[in-house]
């Protein structure tokens, strides 16, 4: 049975067909055709999410995985960043949490604190 994959690489997002073959197909770059080969294998997301922080004036700053981590772990990252609350001046690009679930892989912020009071 054909598979179709929409290719979130970048903003042209192709549409990948895999056909019973394993020929791929509608992928303008090879780009496409290693997400279509991961999405069938081993499918990969950046995170984007926000973290609690004590500021009220700014409840929450946003943040993301700084690489991919796999898409079965997405649901238990969640949990670990509800877990935190961020206390401290936070730039772009701080680290909020270093290896989540053992992946290699950091949530940083992508928007700064504002200072604490
Ligand atoms: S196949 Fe290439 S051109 Fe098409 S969306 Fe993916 S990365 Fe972009």
């Amino acid at each position: 049975m054909k598979k179709e994959f929409i290719c979130i690489v970048c903003p042209r997002g192709c549409h990948v067909s895999v056909g019973e073959d394993m020929n791929i197909t509608g992928n303008q770059c090879p780009r496409g055709k290693t997400y279509v080969e991961n999405e069938m294998t081993a499918p990969t997301r950046i995170l984007t999410t926000t973290v609690r922080t004590i500021f009220e004036d700014q409840p929450r700053i946003s943040c993301k995985t700084d690489n991919p981590i796999p898409k079965e772990l997405i649901f238990e990252a969640m949990k670990v960043i509800n877990h935190i609350v961020v206390d401290r001046e936070i730039s772009i690009g701080d680290i909020l949490i270093e290896n989540i679930l053992n992946t290699n892989v950091n949530i940083i912020a992508t928007k700064p604190s504002r200072k604490k009071e």
